[in-house]
């Protein structure tokens, strides 16, 4: 079997022209939806990810505000521009590119956003309603993944999916995600004994640990989706998932590609998180 790609550029590309029609009603109405990113420092990979995040926002329609601060900036001063950025009506969704520099406790920063405007869903008030399954801001990487399956007919109800990787920004939402999708759920870890005991049995397989080829053809059931979200470089310089693709898309039944698959899935879910934050502060504002 040769496994139907999920291209996410594509998806990504349909979900952007629905937002910018949304985005061009909203603005009929006197709103511009507005993002606001701060970028501490200057890591060159948090650099490239800031700019595409600021041209996404201007490629449908809405305002971005970047605020450049240096390495040196204070802990006390970052929380004193989130709380400006908190109470201003013009912003609706505020990002802090992460890594932050090691003496700001990049905890305390999120837990100072306004749970209104995560649109990162990192804050604890975001995990927590999506824990209860509450309405809230979703991380975008994991609410990415889970638009791919749906837009390709994957149900996950009934179905095993296999989480591999444990983070709060991908594994845990993410399998939280499928969980409340109805599927039931097994998460991996780097302690996990034998992981290609629990990958085999997957349905939907999602793989977010951050190294190449940690899942190869003969961990993979026949047939099953698999969702790579690793972004790691192969010996050659080329970005590479976790999956080792070429072996992998003969068995399995739909796969990701990396690059093109869940990266530009993230990126239009922080557009649509942005939307919706606007489209609830005008919401609040009318009420
Ligand atoms: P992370 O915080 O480093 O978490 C990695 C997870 O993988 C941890 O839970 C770790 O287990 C687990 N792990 C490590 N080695 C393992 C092994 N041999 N077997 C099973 N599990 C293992 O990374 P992350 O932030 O979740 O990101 C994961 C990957 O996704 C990275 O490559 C990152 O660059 C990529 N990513 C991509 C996007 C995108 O938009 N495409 C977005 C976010 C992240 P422990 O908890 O036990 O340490």
């Amino acid at each position: 079997m040769t496994a139907r790609l999920i291209d996410g550029n594509a998806l990504a590309r349909s979900i952007r022209d629905e937002i910018t029609s949304r985005v061009q009603g909203l603005r009929a109405s006197g709103v511009q939806p507005a993002l606001a990113v701060i970028l501490v420092g200057d890591d060159p990979a948090s650099q490239v990810y800031v700019r595409h995040k600021v041209a996404d926002c201007e490629s449908v329609g809405m305002r971005s505000i970047l605020e450049r601060q240096p390495t040196s900036l204070s802990e006390a001063a970052l929380l004193a521009r989130i709380h400006a950025l908190n109470t201003d009506p013009g912003v609706h969704g505020i990002l802090v590119q992460l890594p932050l520099p090691a003496h700001i406790d990049a905890g305390k920063v999120i837990a100072a956003l306004s749970p209104a405007k995560d649109v990162d869903g990192f804050h604890v008030q975001s995990a927590g309603a999506l824990m209860l399954g509450q309405p809230g801001f979703r991380p975008c990487t994991p609410y990415g993944c889970m638009r791919m399956l749906q837009s390709v007919g994957v149900d996950p109800r009934g179905r095993h999916a296999v989480v591999v990787g444990r983070s709060n920004i991908v594994g845990k939402p993410m399998a939280m995600m499928l969980l409340q999708a109805h599927a039931t759920v097994t998460v991996c870890h780097s302690a996990t004994a034998d992981l290609g005991a629990f990958t085999r049995t997957a349905d939907i397989l999602v793989a977010a640990v951050g190294r190449r080829n940690t899942i190869t053809a003969a961990m993979v059931k026949p047939g099953a989706a698999v969702i790579d979200v690793g972004m790691n470089r192969d010996d050659a310089g080329k970005l590479c998932g976790d999956v080792d693709f070429a072996g992998v898309r003969e068995v399995a039944g739909w796969i990701t590609p990396v690059p093109g698959g869940v990266g530009p899935m993230t990126r239009a879910m922080l557009l649509a998180n942005t939307l919706d934050a606007a489209q609830a502060a005008q919401a609040r504002s009318a009420g």
